[in-house]
């Protein structure tokens, strides 16, 4: 791959925020489609220390590359206040930290068990390369970490250190999932994300490994986020191929979703076995139900996974904004959202310059 220099600045260049609409006190906050906010997504680091081949190239991803300064990410105590914000504008269920990789975060237990404290009844969760997992995941799970999910491209262990880039053995991912369900934090998400030609061979693999282990495997179209993993069409397997290939082996039966704006189409073994799910991203759009927010590492909203700039929520944290503003500028922001990137996505779309998904959080 040639070798990218992306113009940060240009990108973290933020929107202004818009005025809040009065909402009705009984009314969800709801976008310009009717959609509501319901889960946020918080990175909390830009890095990594995996490499994958699909989401932080080493080409770019490199000794040069320019990651933020310490001093513009956000600290835990205006994490905690941002999330709070975001339920007092509008009735967050579910809280997932992200990133890069959120392990790599220095204390992360002490931010899980921050936001704990300050928003009970939220399903709080963790999506995790699982190579640190083994180490934390009793740690995670006492300070209140409801779930986890562990990113696993391969079960095969030469495909998977070329995947990971950094030659790391899928044997220790294995043994942090295993770690993760007897801390209590099963069941376990296993998202592979199904790169034709790379890994699509370990799709039938992947299914029959974690068939009655009580781990759900969720397989992921390739994306085109971010501006430098050179996606083609051509590289996604379309996620009705993969329900086939399992079901050829393993017999499948559609479940119903869990609730409305369910992004994992769910699909169980009919023999009893326990469920896989599908993100079909690319080839069936979910934009009309996505309910989802993004906080990146340095404290921008953004409202969809494939946005080019946000909204600097960090720079009124940080000019002594109250409470009651920063929640009306969510407000704000959440009222005008437009976004539907996927029902529209075409190869120049695709080629446009979006935010790396370390950035603002897979
Ligand atoms: N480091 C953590 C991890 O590995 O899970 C969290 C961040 S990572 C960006 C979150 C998820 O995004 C991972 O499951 C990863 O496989 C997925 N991902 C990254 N790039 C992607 C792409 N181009 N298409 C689909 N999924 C992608």
């Amino acid at each position: 791959m040639v070798k990218t220099v992306i113009p940060l600045n240009e990108l973290r260049n933020p929107l202004a925020i818009p005025p809040a609409r009065a909402t009705r006190p009984e009314g969800a906050l709801a976008d310009t489609r009717g959609r509501t906010l319901r889960d946020l997504r918080i990175s909390v680091t830009d890095r990594c220390n995996f490499r994958c081949v699909y989401c932080m190239p080493r080409e770019v991803f490199d000794a040069d590359y320019p990651y933020l300064p310490h001093d513009e990410v956000l600290t835990f105590e205006e994490i905690v206040r941002i999330a709070k914000a975001f339920r007092e504008a509008g009735g967050i269920e579910k809280v997932r930290l992200t990133g890069g990789e959120p392990l790599l975060r220095r204390d992360i237990e002490r931010l899980v068990g921050l936001l704990r404290e300050a928003l009970p009844g939220v399903d709080l969760t963790l999506t995790t390369n699982g190579s640190a997992l083994k180490a934390k995941a009793r740690s995670l799970k006492a300070a209140g970490l409801d779930r986890i999910t562990v990113s696993l491209d391969s079960l095969d262990d030469a495909t998977f250190r070329a995947m990971n880039d950094v030659d790391f053995p899928v044997a220790k991912v294995l043994e942090a999932i295993d770690s993760a369900a007897s801390a209590g934090l099963a069941p376990v998400k296993v998202n592979m994300v199904v790169k034709r030609g790379v890994n699509d061979h370990q799709v039938v693999d992947l299914a029959r490994h974690f068939r009655n282990s009580g781990h759900v495997v969720r397989y992921i179209e390739y994306m085109d986020v971010g501006s430098t993993n050179g996606w083609r069409m051509d590289d996604v397997i379309p996620s009705a191929e993969i329900v086939r290939r399992i079901h050829e082996r393993f017999p499948l039966e559609p479940v119903g979703p869990l609730y409305a704006g369910e992004v994992a189409k769910r699909w169980r073994y009919a023999d009893g076995a326990g469920e896989i799910g599908v993100i079909s991203s690319v080839t069936h759009a979910f934009c009309g139900t996505c309910t989802r927010a993004r906080i990146s590492t340095d404290g921008q909203v953004y409202t969809c996974l494939f946005a080019q700039r946000g909204y600097d929520l960090k720079a009124l944290v940080r000019g002594g904004v109250p409470d009651d503003a920063l929640a009306d500028a969510i407000r704000g922001i959440w009222q005008q959202r437009t976004d539907r990137y996927s029902e529209i996505r075409t190869a120049e779309t695709a080629r446009e310059r979006k935010v790396e998904m370390s950035f603002i959080g897979g």
